[in-house]
Order: C-alpha cells, then structure tokens, then sequence
C-alpha cells in the first residue's frame, strides 16, 4: 500500500514556480531519497508533505487520506532538520519528550519512548545534558530521537548530515540506515544534494532538476541507465 501519494502537486512562491507537477507514489517502509542541486525544490517538498507550506494545485495523500488541508501536528510524520532545531535551555530528555504530554501519553509511557530511542542511538548518557554540551553530532542523534518518540508514519529528513564533519557524516549515516531496518513499516523522506548518501541509503531515489522529476528508480537502475545527461552527471556514471 501506498503511504505517500503526490499527484499533480505543484508549488508556486508568487509568480515564481518551484514545483511542477510533481507525480508520485512511495510505498508504506521505503527509503526514497531526493536529489538535485541546491534550489531545485528539495526542501520546499518536504514542506509541502511536513505541512509547513500549502500545496498550489494538486494533492498531497498520506495512507490514502487526504491532506492539503490537515495541520501539521495531524500528519503522523516527523521532521529531522539540517539544523537540529533543538531548544536550547531544555535537557536532552525534555526535548525528545516535548509535545507528547499533549499527545495525552502518560509520564511512563513517554519516559519509555524516550528510553528507547535514546538506546537505540547510543545517547542513553545524555539524556540531562543540555543541547550546548553536545557535539554536533550528538544533537542531531538527539534531534532524530525526538523524531523517533512521535513514533510517525513518516520520517521527513532534511539535509541531516550537511553540518557534520566528514567522520560523523558517516557514523551518522550509517544510524539512519540502522533505524530504517528497526522501523520496517516507517516510510523515510530523505533529502540531500549528496550523491554518496542518495546512493547508499536509498531503495529509490528521485532526481530533481529545476522543480521537476528527471528520473525515479533504484540507485543501481540510475547508475546503468540514467534517462538524461543531467542524471548521468548526478549520479556519476558516464553513458
Ligand atoms: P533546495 O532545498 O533544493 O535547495 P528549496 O526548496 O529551498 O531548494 O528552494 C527552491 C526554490 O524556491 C529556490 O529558488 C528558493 O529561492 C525558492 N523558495 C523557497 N522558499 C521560498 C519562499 N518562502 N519564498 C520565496 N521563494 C522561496
Ligand atoms: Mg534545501
């Protein structure tokens, strides 16, 4: 079954066209990774699905449902941003916690979530330090942790690894592959300009270029038989 289903969607920021027509359909547990080069509409995508933007024509689905006009907080996806977007004089716990008191969960319940995805990337320590005691690395673990206590249907990753040095870029990297393969029913949307993350996270991926679709297919089919010049050169292999 199909999780998220864009059909025609187009965005326009008044007289400028971000997004053309964009047709797609990701299936519930796959990690679809969106390339293209800065400005060709990558994070405003992500926006669009997260809630964050309204589409301009066409329609956004999510497990069959409608969702141009439900709020954020209602979509059953998570965000993960290039900037971790922690608050700062929260501890680790409280901001991986933030919100689901709302979400009428009770103190136990929450403290387990918290527990568990804190276990599951390694910053059990952490948990009452304050975001300005971490690396770098540490806070986007603790930013994908909070992520992970929404417990979504949809994980949205914008850029996650673009502020991190080249080693943690890796470790990094390889933790969301990890969490891809313990969360088998959670559909990831990953955004990046990096051809080396696309092709080693991705079951698909989807080359933007200028606001539209160039190709969708797995990293070995583009790599083989890329449909454009431009994918050739995004993804590296000479036709
Ligand atoms: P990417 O994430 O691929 O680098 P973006 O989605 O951020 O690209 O931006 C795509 C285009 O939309 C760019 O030309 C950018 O300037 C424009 N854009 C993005 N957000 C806005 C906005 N709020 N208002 C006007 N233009 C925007
Ligand atoms: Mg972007």
């Amino acid at each position: 079954m199909a999780t998220v289903e864009l059909a025609g969607v187009c965005k326009s920021f008044g007289a400028v066209d971000v997004l053309h027509n964009i047709n797609l359909s990701l299936e519930k547990g796959e990690f679809i990774v969106f390339v293209g080069p800065s400005g060709c509409g990558k994070s405003t995508l992500l926006r669009l699905v997260a809630g964050l933007e309204d589409i301009t024509s066409g329609e956004l689905r999510i497990a069959g449902e409608p969702m141009n006009d439900v709020l954020p907080a209602r979509r059953g996806i998570a965000m993960v941003f290039q900037s971790y977007a922690l608050y700062p004089h929260m501890s680790v716990y409280e901001n991986m916690a933030f919100g689901l008191e709302q979400a009428r969960l009770s103190k136990a319940e929450i403290r387990s979530r918290v527990e568990t995805a804190a276990a599951m990337l390694q910053i059990e320590g952490l948990l009452d330090r304050k975001p300005k005691q971490l690396s770098g690395g540490q806070r986007q673990r603790v930013a994908i942790g909070r992520a992970i206590t929404r417990d979504p249907r949809v994980f949205l990753f914008d850029e996650p690894l673009s502020n991190l040095d080249a080693a943690l870029r890796v470790d990094t990297r390889i933790e969301i592959a990890r969490l891809h393969e313990r969360l088998p029913d959670t559909t990831m949307i990953y955004v990046t300009h990096d051809q080396v993350e696309a092709m080693t996270l991705a079951d698909r991926i989807v080359v933007l270029n200028k606001g539209r679709v160039e190709q969708v297919g797995s990293p070995i089919e583009l790599y083989e038989t890329p449909a454009s010049m431009f994918v050739a050169g995004f993804i590296g292999s000479p036709r």
